[in-house]
């Protein structure tokens, strides 16, 4: 059940919800209905922003602070449930769907935020835990250009990397 709108939720999320949940109480900690709207809020959009999730948590819980939001997002990122996406001096986004180093496309005109998926290159990313000894290497791979709309809108590029 959503906890932002009251719908059933799609079983994937809802289990991946679940599991982090589990994972929370079994490290002794609390899961409140906002940190679970938090949850759903992030894992329920494809790269959201600090901002985008305090906007929509706030519709349903609207004493819910900045604070709460960053807390629960340090969390998951403690937990290596989620990646950060530092874009520079805009705000972060996060991914909370595919929380393994994945590279993401970011369109230079309209911030817009891709994953890249080839064989490949998943599979060279997914060996980098033996490369290296680490057991869970988080990192990212950023990629910059238009993106399709902005080309076929024939956009330039600006803030290139
Ligand atoms: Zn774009
Ligand atoms: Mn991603």
């Amino acid at each position: 059940m959503s906890a932002l709108d009251g719908q059933p939720l799609d079983a994937a999320l809802q289990a991946r919800i679940d599991a982090i949940v589990d994972r929370v109480h079994a490290q002794g900690g609390r899961v409140t209905p906002q940190r679970i709207a938090i949850l759903e809020a992030l894992l329920s959009e494809d790269h959201p922003s600090i901002d985008a999730i305090y906007a929509r948590v706030r519709g349903v819980f609207p004493m819910t602070s900045l604070g709460t939001v960053y807390k629960t997002i340090h969390m998951l990122l403690g937990m290596g449930e989620v990646l950060e996406l530092g874009l520079g001096p805009e705000a972060s986004h996060y991914d909370g769907r595919q929380p393994k180093p994945h590279a993401h496309f970011i369109c230079t005109n309209c911030g817009r935020i891709l994953d890249v998926h080839l064989e490949g290159l998943d599979a060279a990313l997914g060996r980098i835990p033996e490369a290296t000894g680490g057991a869970a290497p988080s990192g990212r791979v950023d990629l910059w250009g238009l993106c399709p709309s902005c080309r076929a809108q024939g956009r330039v590029e600006k803030n290139v990397r």
